[in-house]
């Protein structure tokens, strides 16, 4: 067996540290504003593809301009009269009764606001987890980025917690049509609930979650939530406490991971980056610096299986900014220098203008007790798995069957608000009154072909 702190290879391939990286971004991203005080900024976005290209990494992968992803494709996964909705609603005609009466009906509103240009944002962001499963399908890239994607907790037929369209679920689909089996794995502070939810029945995903559980947004990701019928054991929840730090979160994550890449034998991972997971997130509440989250990838990236990685969370956003630059880094095979480069955006790195950035002092609330007793109850619920389950396997029950819990009932779990309502708008460098003038005209967009993808020049990316 590999060693699991120096990483380890499948059978495969070889591991030639590099890979063929395929990266998408959408120059419009930042543009789109979710309204003022809201915690959710797409400029974050912007923010990270500005240190990328400063820090000169576009010039170690493939550039790639999404297509917006067609209704039909967003049809896959949600409801027709859901994304009828969102493709037909504005601010302007939030008031009209035909769309008021559905408001209540697919939770939009609070957390999930109606705003200017929102269905572009949603096709941009499943557009480009699209187009990465495609890049993957072809072999034409060994990962594919798409720091806009990773909106978790879309459901079928209903926003949640900032998410509107599922690019997750929509890219894990694409994936499908090539690949047997498909391991998610998610590393958002929240539970990933809508991705969980759509392959809950099903052995063909893998989910994985690791986040805190207790009294928070969304509620679910119990440790005995697991699947159900044929996919039962095919999901797994991490649920973890205030304040969990690098060496804990590493010690959880890389035994947990690297047997489920030997019982399950993934033929391609996604991974959702969820920034909220790092120290000093404004909603989160772990400590985790920039490498130990990047330590995920950076595992992950070396059983060399097609890899897509995906934004997620994240409300401080110049540290986002850093962990998506980092991340970008660590899938090129580079690492770069603390001290950023000077860009667009050099005034919100302040004081330090480091990539990196120390954990906080807070207090650990995983006790290392707890942390053993979920580590032996997931790995114990793998050892239950058969290996490779595509392959005929005999139905003879496993000698270890754990006697079931008394299930509790998920209707009577307490509803949680992923955002208080409070506003955000003192920090001057995340300063609402800053934000960009919208300059752009969302009724026309550029026709679709599907599943194909523009290049961008590097001099347009440098703008
Ligand atoms: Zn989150």
């Amino acid at each position: 067996m590999a060693d699991i702190h120096g990483g380890a290879s499948l059978p495969s391939g070889p591991d030639a540290k590099k890979r063929r990286v395929s990266y998408f971004y959408e120059p419009t991203i930042g543009d789109y504003y979710y309204g003022q005080g809201h915690p959710m900024k797409p400029h974050r976005i912007r923010m990270a593809h500005n240190l990328i290209v400063h820090y000169g990494l576009h010039r170690r992968m493939e550039i790639n301009r999404p297509f917006p992803a067609d209704p039909a494709d967003i049809r896959l996964f949600h409801s027709d009269d859901y994304v009828d909705f969102l493709a037909s609603v504005s601010p302007e005609t939030l008031g009209e009764h035909t769309f008021s009466r559905h408001l209540k009906r697919f939770n939009v509103g609070e957390d999930c606001p109606v705003f200017d240009g929102l269905f572009g944002f949603c096709q941009a962001s499943a557009g480009g987890s699209i187009g990465a499963a495609v890049k993957l399908n072809r072999g034409d890239a060994d990962i594919a980025l798409n720091w806009a994607g990773g909106l978790h907790h879309a459901k079928k037929s209903e926003a949640s917690g900032f998410c509107y369209v599922n690019d997750i679920v929509l890219g894990i689909l694409e994936l499908l049509k090539v690949h047997r089996r498909v391991l998610y794995v998610d590393i958002d502070v929240h539970h990933g609930d809508g991705v969980e939810e759509a392959f809950y029945t099903t052995d063909r995903v893998m989910t994985v979650s690791f986040h805190k559980f207790g009294d928070f947004f969304p509620g679910t990701g119990h440790i005995r939530d697991t699947g159900v019928g044929i996919g039962k054991n095919y999901a797994l929840n991490v649920p973890l406490n205030d304040g969990m730090d690098d060496e804990n979160f590493r010690g959880l994550f890389r035994p947990i991971i690297q047997k489920v890449m030997e019982v399950y034998q993934p033929h391609a991972v996604v991974l959702q980056c969820g920034a909220d997971s790092l120290s000093g997130d404004r909603l989160g509440c772990f400590n985790l610096s920039v490498k130990g989250h990047a330590d995920c990838l950076r595992f992950l990236r070396s059983f060399n299986v097609p890899l897509m990685v995906l934004g997620g969370g994240g409300y401080t956003i110049r540290n986002v900014a850093r962990c998506w630059c980092y991340e970008t880094a660590v899938a090129v095979g580079v690492e770069p220098d603390n001290k950023l480069p000077y860009n667009e955006y050099y005034e919100y790195f302040g004081p330090d203008y480091t990539l990196h950035v120390e954990p906080c002092n807070m207090e650990n609330l995983n006790t290392l007790k707890d942390m053993e007793k979920i580590r032996n109850t997931l790995l114990e619920q793998l050892s239950r798995l058969p290996h490779a389950p595509s392959v005929p396997f005999q139905t003879t029950p496993p000698t270890t069957e754990v006697p079931e819990e008394v299930e509790e009932d998920i209707d009577h779990r307490p509803k949680h608000r992923i955002w208080n309502g409070e506003k955000y708008d003192s920090d001057p460098d995340e300063d609402d009154e800053e934000k960009p003038p919208r300059n752009r005209s969302f009724s026309n967009v550029t026709p679709v072909v599907k599943n194909e993808m523009r290049d961008v020049k590097d001099e347009e990316m440098e703008e």
